[in-house]
């Protein structure tokens, strides 16, 4: 990586969801002057990703978020260690499935960090990419540990289309992102799968395949429209303005006394 990139500010699929729900948080994380403190959630599901990379990112997990993961002594810390147990029990049964085993010799949690040549740089990671140059044919997967397949996955669900939309945009994104750091691979045939798993015994699968070719990169959606969004965001955040638009409810909001003032007007 050069040092212009490095210099450059940094966007990643995961900060359109920031960029929803409240511009000011992302503005101050961009800025930063906000860090978001790890959740129980967010530590477990990392711990998760570490396991099913390998050995060594397993141990830099552990090494890097020791504090976290111990926690603090006394009740809490049982439960904290349960969580990790389950953890290392959802990896277990993971690594026992055809779908794991069929990416042995992918490469695991790709770090991508491009130029969009627009004064900022779209970043990422890739949890599994398969190149098969024989058969001409690239492999994406996303692990996403789920609490139940009620709010996703499942087609019956009412919050399934938008679910699946996002997916389609984030895995569209990362094949983009392939297509950029591998040319060669630009007009390959492309596989692309959500690889959910419940994070709670009985640990269950359920796959969600999208299908496409790396020339167009057109899916249900074309990855233009999630090119367009990032570049809106990027803009938009760098715009004075942008520090004006609060959510009033998150924990950035809450740090800076971004409160809700409600005017009542008396007749
Ligand atoms: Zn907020």
């Amino acid at each position: 990586m050069n040092e212009t990139i490095e210099k450059l500010p940094r966007f990643s699929f995961s900060d359109l969801y920031t960029y929803d729900e409240c511009v000011f948080q992302l503005a101050e994380k961009k800025a930063k002057r906000f860090v978001e403190p790890k959740s129980e959630a967010m530590i477990v599901g990392g711990y998760i990703h570490a396991l099913l990379e390998g050995e060594k990112a397993t141990s830099d997990y552990i090494v890097n978020n020791y504090d976290l993961m111990v926690g603090n002594k006394g009740k809490k810390n049982e439960g904290v260690k349960v969580a990790y147990q389950r953890a290392e029990e959802v990896a277990l049964f993971v690594k026992c499935t055809d779908v794991y085993k069929g990416y042995a010799d992918a490469e695991k949690e790709t770090k991508f960090a491009i130029d969009s040549g627009k004064g900022y740089v779209i970043s990422g990671v890739v949890d599994v990419l398969k190149i098969d140059h024989e058969n001409k044919k690239v492999e994406i997967a996303d692990w996403k540990s789920v609490a139940s397949f009620d709010e996703s996955f499942n087609k019956e669900t009412r919050t399934y289309d938008a679910w699946y939309d996002r997916a389609v945009e984030q895995l569209s994104l990362y094949a983009w992102a392939v297509k950029q750091m591998h040319p060669d691979a630009s007009d390959y045939a492309l596989e692309m799968k959500v690889v959910g798993f419940t994070k709670t015994f009985p640990y269950n699968m359920q796959i969600v395949e999208i299908t496409g070719d790396m020339e167009s990169l057109e899916m249900s959606t074309s990855v233009d429209v999630v090119l367009a969004k990032i570049d809106n965001m990027a803009y938009a955040i760098n715009d004075e303005t942008a520090q004006d638009y609060y959510c009033h409810a998150c924990d950035c909001c809450a740090i800076n006394k971004k409160f809700k003032v409600i005017q009542t007007t008396m007749m």
